[in-house]
């Protein structure tokens, strides 16, 4: 077998552990818990998470720390939601994990550790005075009045600002850096700011939190992370991640490598804009199956095999570029086709009467297989009867030539069963075709048509005696535009209003009664589905979501 080509950060570990540089690797996923996650996060969590399971010969690991210092944004019920979806995904942090607002007295402690040596200062000016005079790409930033104020008078600012003497905004802590640096992150970035709000893991313990860019080193340094790994927007954050680590008192030397974020077409991944959908209720939750989360998906049947071979198709690079929906989508048909068992299910039902069927109502079975790809999954039987349900579209009443389905003196099989030839049907007032009448040919299961027969396809049916209804879900795209993040009114303009419809009236075959919740199937010619983890009411109520249709449709 061909050995895979490593991606450029793979590459670096490999070299850093070979020449001795770490003896270990140590990664972590670190999301703030201001959101559940999506599919962007998957690519962080497979790629850290990964990169731990690979280098188990060395014991690697890979920590899920909640990067969890702004208490104004965060929840515990994000925290659980975390956890879950990352379990979900295959991935076991094991013992490693961590909360940075565990970290508060270190973070403090390295502050104070900076304003005595003359790098950090209290400053008084507003938000809004500091922003004015950070200057631009061209300019440079002007000091501060309060930059070079004695440290003792920071020291006893700095304890009082965290003693809680004073109003959110009403002074910050900063960097000493260089306020004419090329890099505007460099020019004295505020450490730490006032915030007077209740902290989900500290409560009231601290008015005073660290900005990310500060915590977030101290948190790798804190946690011997040897390879930081961030998506590109950090790039130009890395030289104050580095003097953050050179000049506070730290007990490893992280590294921060940049790659790209992955981006879906025909959605957004902002948990912003993703809390807006569920919060103006335009989605019916962050677990609704048309939204990129992964909760969202989990529920509409993508399962987590599938999520990770296409984060691992997709790659690590440092190029931003936006991937097709259509990728994701034939991951998830890829593994469905080869692990979900077929059954039959008819969305938009047409009853068929088999006229010469004995008439005592008996119903006979028939043997299907269970997935044609994978002979392993055996063979089941369903029944098959004098009334059967076909799907409407399946049915012409006055076909052209090339529709090899069913229409007047038409013939076609029934999948698994008996050739059928239509000998008639009805209407009601409203000229909508009610009923078929057909008359099966027998002896023609899982054999040739007689002479004189000409039957061209096989569709798929149910036993209209022993079916069960159920409510099917079909979902579209949830934006209508391929970049609803550039649509000029913003992104909720793109919203695609027909995103779900719902059917009540499916008619499954009788196996389907009693399946439990998050249950895959294909349906046979109609694509694949799964049963709600949330309506669906095993042997109660049957709800299906359809995960994905046989066919591609992004692309047309
Ligand atoms: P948002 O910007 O929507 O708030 P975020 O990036 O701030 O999302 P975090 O909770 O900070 O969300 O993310 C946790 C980790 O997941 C980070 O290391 C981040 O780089 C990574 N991540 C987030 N989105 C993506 C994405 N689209 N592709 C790859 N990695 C991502
Ligand atoms: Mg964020
Ligand atoms: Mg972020």
């Amino acid at each position: 077998e061909k050995k895979e080509k490593l991606d450029f950060i793979r590459e670096i570990i490999a070299k850093d552990l070979k020449s001795g540089k770490h003896d270990t690797v140590v990664t972590r996923f670190p999301p703030e818990p201001n959101g559940y996650l999506h599919i962007g996060h998957a690519k962080a969590i497979c790629f850290n998470f990964g990169i731990a399971q690979e280098n188990q010969d060395v014991n690697a690991r890979c920590h899920l720390r909640f990067d969890d210092t702004n208490p104004a944004k965060e929840e515990a019920e994000y925290v659980d939601s975390i956890k879950k979806d990352v379990s979900w995904l295959g991935f076991d942090w094991g013992e490693n994990l961590y909360f940075a607002s565990d970290y508060f007295d270190f973070f403090y402690d390295c502050a104070v550790h900076l304003i005595k040596e003359g790098k950090a200062y209290v400053d008084e000016q507003s938000l809004e005075e500091i922003r004015e005079t950070r200057g631009n790409v061209t300019t440079p930033g002007t000091h501060s009045p309060f930059r070079d104020r004695p440290v003792e008078e920071s020291l006893d600012l700095f304890a009082r600002m965290k003693a809680g003497e004073f109003e959110n905004g009403k002074m910050v802590l900063r960097a000493k850096i260089d306020m004419s640096s090329s890099n505007m992150n460099m020019r004295d970035p505020v450490m730490y700011r006032i915030v007077n709000t209740p902290h989900h893991n500290t409560g009231d313990s601290w008015c005073i939190y660290p900005m990310y860019d500060f915590a977030h080193p101290l948190e790798d340094a804190k946690e011997h992370i040897t390879h930081s790994l961030c998506t590109l927007e950090f790039e130009n954050h890395r030289p104050l991640y580095e003097w953050a680590i050179e000049n506070c008192p730290v007990p490893s030397q992280p590294r921060q490598i940049e790659f790209s974020r992955l981006n879906l077409s025909y959605t957004v991944m902002s948990k912003r804009k993703l809390l807006q959908l569920v919060e103006e209720g335009r989605v019916s939750g962050w677990n609704d199956p048309r939204l990129p989360t992964l909760s969202g998906m989990r529920r509409r049947g993508y399962q987590p095999a599938a999520i990770r071979s296409f984060c691992h198709r997709v790659g690590i690079t440092k190029v931003n570029s936006v991937t097709d929906m259509s990728i994701l989508e034939a991951e998830i048909r890829n593994e469905l086709n080869q692990n979900a068992e077929r059954r039959m299910g008819v969305l938009d039902p047409l009853k068929v009467v088999i006229t010469n069927w004995p008439s005592d109502d008996h119903s006979e079975k028939v043997t299907v297989p269970n997935n044609p790809a994978n002979d392993a999954a055996g063979t089941r039987e369903v029944s098959l009867g004098k009334e059967i349900w076909i799907e409407r579209d399946d049915f012409m009443e006055d076909p052209p030539k090339k529709f090899f389905r069913l229409g007047p003196d038409r013939s076609v099989r029934l999948r698994g069963g008996y050739i059928i030839t239509c000998t008639g049907f009805e209407k009601n007032d409203a000229g909508e075709v009610t009923e078929i009448h057909c008359e099966f040919i027998p002896d023609t299961i899982g054999k040739d048509a007689p002479e004189g027969i000409r039957c061209r396809a096989a569709i798929h049916w149910v036993d209209a005696a022993t079916a069960v209804t159920a409510e099917v879900r079909l979902y579209d795209r949830l934006f209508s535009e391929e970049n609803p993040d550039a649509a000029e009114d913003g992104f909720l303009s793109c919203l695609n209003t027909d995103s779900l419809s719902v059917i009540t009236n499916a008619k499954l075959e009788a196996s389907l009664a009693d399946v439990p919740a998050e249950a895959v199937f294909q349906f046979e010619r109609v694509g694949y589905f799964c049963t709600d983890n949330v309506d669906h009411v095993t042997g109660e109520k049957i709800v299906f979501n359809r995960t994905v249709a046989l066919k591609d449709s992004w692309r047309s």
